[in-house]
């Protein structure tokens, strides 16, 4: 097959691995090169055995790679090869600010492979750890994320880009500095509850997740609704939404929210499963071509809709005023 090479375009390059390919791969059996060695010189062995995958670092910037031998010398049930295989793993990558994101670069990484790189890299104190402000991990499947991220105290970006990441460590809840959690399109079923608590974190966008009940410290203010079908309703967040129209207009007409039970509680001022909200009039014609579940439309006069809960007893109702 000779050789296979792969490289991104990154805006820095480190003097240690630079010039070393994403992806090198090379049948030193029936072809004429032979694994550059020389290039390769500047990674170090971590740990593992190059027949199941040889985990080597940087020494300068600490980035990992893995390195395969693969020998399958015409055995007889095939053409046979002799291939050896050098894939980076992550990258350090130097912002205009002199900040690092810590990228994955092969999408075959996992939760414990970045648990590895930051250890790692935390003991070979090439550089303050404090300098890497970003994470983010682009892979097949990830599964759950490390509590190493914990030990990454500047970071102000994580972003897992949909990549099977199932869940996120406690430790996240200790980086006050994050202001962007991005997880949407991951099939995570919960948060961590200590989230709440950082000060500068942006609404987080729940967006084709698997989360369908959230920790009540966690307030409106902090969770996008877009395209959230919550099936629970924390009480913490009753108060937030009879006192935000604005959050349940867009509960109501993103996604047709998908509510099979409201927890019990003063929703509002004359039944608790009654609520009433105010939409702009663009709203209101959206919300009378598309009633979201379990609702059907009761009644549409004078600016005022009203919904019912469709199937179910009781005083399960939406008044909707229409703004213009
Ligand atoms: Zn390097």
């Amino acid at each position: 097959m000779g050789r296979i090479t792969s490289a991104a375009n990154r805006p820095t390059v480190c003097s240690g691995c630079g010039a070393i390919p994403d992806y090198l791969q090379v049948d030193t059996l029936h072809e004429p090169d032979a694994f550059p060695t020389a290039l390769v010189a500047g990674l170090a062995v971590v740990s593992g055995d190059a027949w199941d995958g040889q985990r080597r670092r940087c020494v300068v910037c600490g980035a990992h790679f893995e390195y395969t031998y693969d020998h399958d010398s015409q055995s007889g049930v095939g053409y046979g090869y002799t291939d050896e295989t050098n894939e980076r793993l992550f990258a350090f990558e130097t912002r205009a600010d002199g900040t690092l994101t810590l990228r994955s670069v092969s999408m075959r990484v996992t939760g414990a492979m970045l648990r590895d790189q930051i250890r790692d890299r935390r003991a070979m104190h090439v550089e303050t750890i404090d300098r890497i402000t970003a994470l983010e991990i682009d892979a097949w499947s990830f599964g759950d994320a490390p509590p190493e991220i914990g030990d990454l105290p500047a970071l102000d970006l994580i972003w897992f880009k949909p990549c099977g990441l199932t869940s996120l460590p406690p430790s996240v809840s200790s980086l006050s500095r994050l202001a962007r959690l991005w997880i949407h399109g991951n099939p995570l079923t919960d948060l961590p509850t200590g989230l709440a608590s950082l000060p500068v974190l942006e609404p987080v966008s729940l967006a084709n997740t698997a989360i369908t009940r959230l920790p009540d410290t966690l307030t409106t203010g902090r969770v996008s609704f877009t395209s959230f079908e919550a099936n629970v309703v924390p009480p913490a967040w009753r108060a937030s939404f009879v006192a935000d129209y604005s959050e349940i207009l867009v509960w109501l007409s993103a996604h047709g929210a998908a509510i099979s039970q409201w927890d019990s509680g003063a929703w509002s001022h004359e039944d608790r499963y009654h609520l009433e909200v105010t939409l702009p009039g663009t709203e209101a014609n959206a919300l009378r071509r598309q009633v979201p579940q379990p609702f059907a439309m009761a009644s549409d006069t004078d600016g005022v809709i009203e919904l019912h809960a469709a199937g179910r007893a009781g005083a399960d109702v939406i008044v909707v005023r229409v703004r213009d």
